[in-house]
């Protein structure tokens, strides 16, 4: 069994983008507005991490914070930034407070700027297999298989989980490699049947420890993108690894798999939007 380092290729992921800003040594940086609203304790960790990795590699972050905010303001607050020159990439740190509609937030931002992937613009050109910015999380998983020299072609490639932030953008991603994808979710009839399919293994539920040693065919590679604490608040993913790990042909641990990857494909498609404002 191989452990998938997620840090380490992330840190190479990071190092690619810090060489090539300082190759391109051009007068303005690339830029990254973040927007966060309220007081959400996880949200600012996450913006706090995505900041200082950015810093690290010579991205310029602007930080715009808001404890109270109007749908109206944030709306005019995006457009302006649409505007604006210098800005690459604008992210909204997610979830919003439930007053916003945030689905018409989201698709406020140019999808040139977008580097989330979140736009409906960049999601249907992606299902299109069109040129686009691709979500973090799901890019991240395939370079994390492009590492490893894994195989994707004909390979049957299961996920669980449907979200737009990292389901359905990697059924996406894989179709295009020509993978034969099946996407599961809480309505899947038999999903331990299902599983057993997998060549590659992909879970995003957000359940601890859900996916289990006897749903798990031998020799699979096994991708956990979940983030949860078990009972004794530890982190963990949603695979029991300790009992599937020795099945597997490739599984990431949780920390330290897909969740470094997460930030540095932000750092890389903020690099990848400013690299286009030049062309
Ligand atoms: P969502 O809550 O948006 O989606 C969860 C998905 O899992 C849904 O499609 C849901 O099905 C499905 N699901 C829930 N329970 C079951 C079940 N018992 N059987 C089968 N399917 C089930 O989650 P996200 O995609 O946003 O995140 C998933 C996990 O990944 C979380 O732990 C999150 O923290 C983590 N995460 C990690 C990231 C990283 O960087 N490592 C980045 C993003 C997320 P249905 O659609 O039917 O409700």
């Amino acid at each position: 069994m191989v452990l998938i380092d997620g840090k380490a290729v992330a840190q190479k992921v990071r190092n690619e983008v810090k060489e090539n800003v300082q190759k391109d040594n051009f007068i303005y940086p690339p830029h990254l507005a973040i927007i966060r609203v309220g007081d959400d304790p996880a949200s600012a960790t996450y913006v706090k991490n995505k900041t200082k990795a950015s810093q690290e590699v010579g991205i310029e972050v602007e930080d715009i914070h808001l404890t109270e905010c109007t749908q109206e303001s944030l709306e005019n607050l995006i457009e302006n930034l649409n505007y604006e020159e210098i800005v690459d990439g604008i992210l909204v740190q997610l979830p919003l407070p439930s007053y916003f509609d945030s689905d018409k937030i989201l698709n406020l931002i140019n999808p040139k700027k977008d580097v989330d992937g979140f736009t409906d613009i960049n999601m249907g050109k992606l299902f299109a297999n069109k040129e686009c910015t691709v979500a973090c999380t799901p890019a991240g998983i395939m370079r994390l298989l492009d590492e490893y020299n894994i195989e994707i072609e004909g390979k049957k490639v299961v996920i669980v989980g449907r979200s737009n932030i990292v389901g359905k953008p990697m059924a996406a991603l894989m179709l295009n490699r020509n993978a034969t994808v099946t996407i599961c979710h809480s309505k899947t009839k038999n999903l331990k049947k299902e599983c057993l399919q997998a060549d590659i293994l992909i879970v995003a539920i957000g359940r601890p420890k859900f996916i289990t040693a006897d749903m798990v065919k031998e020799g699979a590679v096994v991708i956990d993108v979940g983030i949860n604490r078990d009972e004794n608040n530890r982190l963990c993913g949603d695979v029991d690894f300790e009992n599937v790990a020795p099945k597997c042909s490739f599984i990431t641990p949780v920390p330290g798999g897909v969740g470094p990857m997460t930030v540095a494909m932000l750092m890389k498609n903020t690099y990848e939007a400013m690299k286009k404002r030049y062309e």
